[in-house]
């Protein structure tokens, strides 16, 4: 999508001083992630003219400012070449995208637990790309929240209702989780997800099937997962490959999890991209 355009993650020192212009406040009621900033107008927040010049001066640990400035800076992401979708009447199941350009997902689940709300300035601010994994019910209370999200260049996508392991189960009730989840997605976002993911990963043939018929192009499992600042591997190569989706929650910790994945792409030699520009 649009907002996100600009693959590549712009260099640091361009976002502090972003975040020294605008004072990154965001937040409910903030309408609109500036993207240019031709003026300066004097915050409360900024320095006083005796203090030490921004340029110089440390950000405070763990600040918003600390994130950005943690992020590296990433080789510019090639032109998508979105992978070919099978016409099997069942989603395919990939827990890795199946390409060789070098980039790798970033996935972020549930929405019940924790909203961090210093992720929405995190994301704009490193132009993150995201992918979240909803269940209908947190996003249906927290609307607001994904909202500003999805303005930063978020995509919203589907996690069922109820969050129960669908391995086993019946076509309607799997379809019932499925698409009862995609129809209130699409009421509070105003776009019907087109990828899915089952919880804990587990799913069988009957997944593929029903959601397919929800209207899902994919379903994802994933390579990695990252909790409270690490990368776990779950492939033998133990380093991010092309194609790599990596798995976190919305969980207390999501800003070190958010920073800890970007490293370890950027440690790979590849480029955080938006999984729905390989999967239309
Ligand atoms: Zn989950």
């Amino acid at each position: 999508m649009s907002a996100i355009t600009a693959r590549r993650i712009p260099a640091v020192a361009t976002l502090l001083a972003l975040l020294a212009l605008t004072g990154c406040a965001g937040g409910p009621g903030h309408p609109a992630y500036a993207r240019q900033v031709t003026v300066a107008p004097p915050t409360p927040s900024a320095p006083a003219p005796s203090a030490a010049p921004s340029a110089t001066a440390k950000p405070a640990f763990k600040s918003l400012a600390w994130y950005v400035s943690q992020v590296p800076t990433f080789p510019e992401a090639p032109l998508p070449q979105p992978v070919p979708l099978p016409a099997t009447g069942s989603a395919p199941f990939w827990h890795r995208l199946p390409t060789d350009q070098k980039v790798a997902f970033i996935t972020i689940d549930d929405g019940g637990l924790a909203r961090p709300p210093g992720v929405v300035d995190f994301i704009w601010a490193a132009r993150i790309p995201v992918t979240m994994f909803l269940n209908s019910p947190a996003a249906a209370e927290h609307t607001d929240y994904f909202r500003q999200i999805e303005a930063v260049g978020g995509v919203v996508e589907n996690h069922t209702i109820h969050h129960n392991s669908l391995a086993g189960r019946s076509y309607e009730y799997q379809k019932q989780e499925i698409c009862g989840a995609a129809d209130r997605l699409e009421e509070s976002f105003g776009k019907r997800p087109t990828l899915f993911r089952p919880p804990f990963g587990e799913h069988d043939s009957t997944t593929l099937k029903a959601a397919h018929d929800c209207g899902a192009k994919a379903v994802f499992h994933w390579t990695e997962t990252v909790h409270e600042g690490k990368v776990r591997y779950q492939t033998p190569e133990k380093v991010i490959q092309p194609g790599d989706v990596l798995l976190m929650h919305f969980r207390p910790a999501l800003m070190d999890d958010l920073l800890a994945a970007l490293k370890a792409i950027h440690r790979a030699g590849l480029t955080p991209a938006l999984l729905e520009q390989y999967v239309r």
